[in-house]
């Protein structure tokens, strides 16, 4: 379930509808374009209904996306949907309920009128809380766990006090009683969040040209100069690209992370040690031995049992590609998944490659990456009527559920 935000256009004030984890405003009626950035995860508030109160925002930390849990002998994965009050008061809702899905959220600016309470809830605490609902699904020991989110962010749900009780504003009724003699919420109140939402001019940093992507993109891409950006502290930094020749004109091009690792805790260092390592049913050739080592994660949303196909497949088959291809002109399949979030994978990919899972398994925990370098690399995919297919790397993929994936 995805939730809806009403922003304004920066340029000319017209109210345009985004999905919660859309990073390109794309106004219907001026045209331009604006890329949303925040060096923290995204801020909303659920509009009140109480005008003339002195409105309190209390918190809800919110994470969809995928967890991998890697038992002794297989990778399990689920989809993850969770929204937790993040301050410390027992009487106050648990979660946002519909409210969420039942309005328009809106981000705060920094002229939102109220005050905030700090949020104490932890990622890693919401997780494990989302964890523990699942314990029953999830038995036997577990060896390392990995969260590939589409979605981390702060919604604020509007309060208000009345007679020493605590008023929803949006409902306008009561929802917990506060202790007379003390005031709890002062201490824990930010007057003035620090946080703040930059919209970036969506102009190519090198060329001058419009960046180009959709809605969801995280990676934009400069069709005149043939480059690739993602936003790094307000500003468009380069990404490195590489694009796979096509055998046909007609191809349609899906974007994968490449990373090149150093790995500690296992003796991988090369192509021919991972076969080696996880045990692959292929007779090692003698010029693997100098094949330097990638993961290969997908670059876009998709369901975590896809994911972890794509990645394994990719990173297993390890085809030396011929990268000399040209900047595709269409047929560009946006990038959704940061680079932040495929790295997260790679422990996963490793264990889900593992013939012997039950040896490979127990050493996850000690097992480091260090990321020598990384690429965006567009690969060429054939359509047939149901399928994507990658014939060189074997991998085929469900058009369904690739355009699921992007509504995740
Ligand atoms: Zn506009
Ligand atoms: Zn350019």
């Amino acid at each position: 379930m995805s939730f809806t935000v009403e922003q304004e256009c920066p340029q000319c004030g017209a109210p345009v509808e985004l999905d919660e984890t859309d990073h390109l405003l794309q106004c219907p009626y001026c045209e331009v374009n604006s890329f949303l950035f925040s060096d923290d995860y995204f801020r909303f508030i659920l509009p009140h209904n109480a005008p003339g109160r002195e409105i309190i925002y209390a918190p809800y930390l919110r994470f969809k996306g995928s967890v991998f849990s890697c038992g002794r002998q297989a990778v399990r994965h689920r989809v993850v949907d969770i929204t937790h009050l993040g301050v410390p008061f027992k009487r106050f809702p648990v979660s946002l309920g519909l409210r969420p899905q039942a309005m328009k959220m809106q981000f705060v600016k920094v002229d939102t009128k109220g005050s905030f309470l700090r949020c104490f809830l932890k990622t890693s605490d919401l997780l494990a809380r989302a964890e523990k609902h699942s314990s029953a699904s999830d038995s036997g020991q577990v060896f390392h766990r990995a969260y590939i989110g589409e979605a981390l962010n702060l919604i604020y749900l509007p309060l208000y006090i009345e007679k020493s009780a605590l008023f929803d504003a949006i409902t306008n009724r009561p929802v917990a009683k506060l202790p007379k003699e003390s005031d709890i919420l002062s201490p824990i109140t930010d007057k003035h969040p620090q946080w703040k939402l930059t919209f970036m001019a969506t102009l190519c940093p090198r060329c001058g040209w419009n960046l180009t992507g959709e809605k969801d993109s995280v990676v934009l891409t400069c069709g005149n100069c043939e480059t690739a950006w993602e936003a790094k502290r307000g500003k468009f930094v380069q990404v490195d690209l590489a694009v796979v020749a096509g055998d046909r004109p007609d191809a349609s091009y899906l974007p994968f992370w490449k990373i090149a690792v150093q790995t500690k805790g296992l003796e991988i260092n090369s192509y021919a040690d991972f076969i080696r390592t996880t045990n692959q049913p292929k007779a090692i050739q003698k010029a693997w031995e100098k094949v330097e080592m990638y993961f290969w994660c997908p670059a876009f949303k998709i369901r975590p049992k896809l994911f972890l196909y794509l990645s394994r497949q990719m990173t297993v088959s390890q085809k030396v590609l011929n990268t000399s291809g040209r900047f595709p002109k269409r047929y560009l399949y946006p990038v959704t998944l940061p680079l932040s979030e495929a790295i997260q994978g790679m422990k996963v990919t490793l264990a889900g490659s593992a013939v012997n899972k039950r040896k490979i398994m127990p050493l996850l925990p000690d097992i480091s990456f260090s990321i020598k370098s990384s690429a965006l690399v567009y690969v060429p995919f054939t359509e047939t009527a149901h399928e994507m297919v990658q014939e060189h790397m074997n991998v085929s993929i469900n058009k369904k559920s690739l355009e699921f994936g992007r509504y995740l």
